[in-house]
């Protein structure tokens, strides 16, 4: 086999051009970082990632990421998409998401329990498109010049002590980094070494669009059965779950139309007759998760990291969240410029986050289980979503509102995403985030607080002012991502400031 050498050296290179290697692509490029995305696709646009197959929730810390980077506004479809749950109940009694299909209403939401969320925040959920959100991404990351090369699947690589080789369609390019986001089977993954531990499926999922000869044969919206559960969001889309252990997807046999046709009647219980199969694929409720995300100069994010049911949506933003956490820690890493176990943190931080939403989705898939016991505890978990605090934290937990790692120190703040302050002049907080800089918040105007930040040159911004509702702070410390590394609600103590500081950046002049 024929290798041509590619001379060029990057600072990292991605596997995979799927929404969370560009996420961190543009990240990284926007931290001064020469990226290379190798992606094995030759064409980025498929019908599944169009609508309705693909369609995306995005939840309240993704849109945050996407609007801090000037992203947001760039999104279109969800200004014409309708929210499927907003199909059943009008006003208060608006379906605005699920647990297990089982649906919360906004009426029931109290969100004056989210005292760091301000009325100036972003939305807490919206609708995208894979496809919509992939070329966004693509432009912003060829924009910052990262170079993206397509129809090129990483075979393998070598680490050797100052970078890392990597094969990919006969070609072999040269970096400091690898990033993995190679999807859910990812070739990184497995020819690195990492383990992926978890949980066998309980079922094989479908999506598919079909030419069904009378779908009124068949109930609207979500149904759950003695063996498992059907969907017609609109005739002839269909998503399915058969409670097989698994079975067919693990069998990788082709997906053709009497099959689907079978389950369907089988879980549906009708004599549906499905004339024709447009397109189709299949899914499980496998629940894994990388033991390790860093291996050397190996590194893993979203499903190349974890994979779980898609039930609830939080796959996309689980990985999306995973790129804005690396992003910045890899680049202080490349710069130099990190203190020691900067990029250690994006383990500490992630893996945990992580868990929870391997746990958040085997809950759901055990709750589904077409038996008598999960039938018992669905009632009673429908009863604890109709109570105010029942449906304001499942509406935290899907939205993502509770993220947050726990940093240490002793402000409630510190490890959430930053409240979006509107300064005077409208300004919010968020906006002023698009270089991907830190930042020092100084709602006190004290010139030693600006003396400070001076100290770590570009790498923190100082920015002081005061905002029409300030959560009784002082001052923060914000990472490029927008968590809040420290908070003060007095004084602050400018000693205090340093070593948090310290901690997350290191000073120039070290
Ligand atoms: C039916 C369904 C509905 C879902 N709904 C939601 C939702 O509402 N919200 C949500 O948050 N998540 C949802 N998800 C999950 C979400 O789609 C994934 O978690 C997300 O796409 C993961 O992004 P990624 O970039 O990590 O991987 P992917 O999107 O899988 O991208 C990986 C990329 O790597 C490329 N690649 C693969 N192998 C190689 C190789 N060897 N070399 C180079 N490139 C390679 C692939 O071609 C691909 O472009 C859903 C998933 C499914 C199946």
């Amino acid at each position: 086999m024929k290798s041509i050498q590619n001379k060029s050296h990057h600072d990292v290179i991605i596997s995979g051009a799927g929404p969370v290697g560009l996420l961190l692509a543009c990240e990284l490029a926007l931290a001064k970082c020469s990226v290379l995305i190798l992606e094995k696709a030759e064409d980025p646009h498929s019908p599944l990632k169009q609508v309705p197959f693909g369609i995306r929730g995005l939840s309240a810390p993704t849109i945050e990421a996407l609007y801090r980077r000037g992203l947001l506004q760039e999104l279109e479809l969800h200004k014409r998409l309708k929210n499927p749950h907003q199909n059943a109940g009008q006003g208060s009694r608006r379906q605005v998401g699920h647990f297990a299909g089982i649906p919360f209403h906004e009426g029931d939401i109290d969100t004056s329990q989210w005292t760091h969320r301000l009325p100036s925040s972003t939305a807490t959920s919206l609708l995208s498109e894979m496809q919509e959100l992939e070329t966004v991404l693509s432009r912003r990351a060829e924009t910052l010049g990262v170079e993206i090369k397509r129809g090129m699947a990483v075979s393998d690589f070598h680490q050797v002590s100052d970078g890392i080789t990597v094969q990919a369609a006969d070609e072999t390019f040269e970096g400091q980094w690898l990033v993995g986001c190679d999807g859910s089977r990812s070739v990184v993954r497995k020819a690195g070494g990492f383990e992926f531990a978890g949980t066998e499926p309980e079922f094989t999922g479908y999506t598919a669009k079909v030419d069904i000869a009378d779908p009124s044969m068949l109930k609207p919206g979500r149904n759950a059965t003695a063996t498992g559960m059907y969907l017609q969001s609109q005739p002839g889309y269909l998503a399915i779950q058969d409670f097989d252990g698994g079975a067919y997807h693990s069998a990788e046999k082709p997906i053709t139309r009497e099959h689907v046709q079978e389950v369907l009647r089988r879980i549906s219980n009708t004599d549906v007759i499905i004339n024709a199969l447009d397109i189709a694929t299949t899914w499980t409720d496998r629940a894994r998760q990388a033991t390790t995300y860093r291996n050397g100069r190996i590194l893993l994010a979203g499903d190349a990291a974890h994979i779980h049911a898609p039930l609830g949506g939080q796959g996309l933003n689980l990985g999306l969240g995973d790129a804005m956490n690396l992003g910045w820690k890899l680049a202080a890493t490349i710069k130099s410029s990190a203190p020691e176990g900067l990029l250690d943190s994006y383990q500490t931080e992630r893996h945990p986050i992580g868990a929870q939403v391997l746990d958040w989705s085997r809950a759901q898939v055990a709750i589904m289980r077409p038996d008598p016991y999960a039938r018992a505890l669905q009632a009673i978990v429908r009863d604890l979503m109709s109570t105010r605090d029942g449906a304001t934290y499942f509406a935290g937990r899907v939205w993502g509102i509770h993220t947050h790692y726990d940093l240490g120190g002793g402000h409630a703040l510190a490890g959430h995403s930053v409240p979006n302050f509107e300064f005077e002049d409208g300004t919010r907080i968020g906006a002023l985030m698009h270089d991907g800089r830190g930042m020092l918040l100084d709602f006190g105007g004290n010139a030693a607080l600006k003396s400070l930040a001076n100290g770590f040159d570009d790498q923190i911004k100082y920015v002081s002012g005061y905002a029409k509702q300030q959560c009784s702070l002082s001052a923060a410390l914000i990472r490029p991502d927008g968590i809040v590394a420290w908070a003060c609600d007095n004084d602050p103590d400018g000693s205090e400031v340093e070593k948090a500081a310290a901690r997350w950046w290191r000073a120039q002049s070290r």
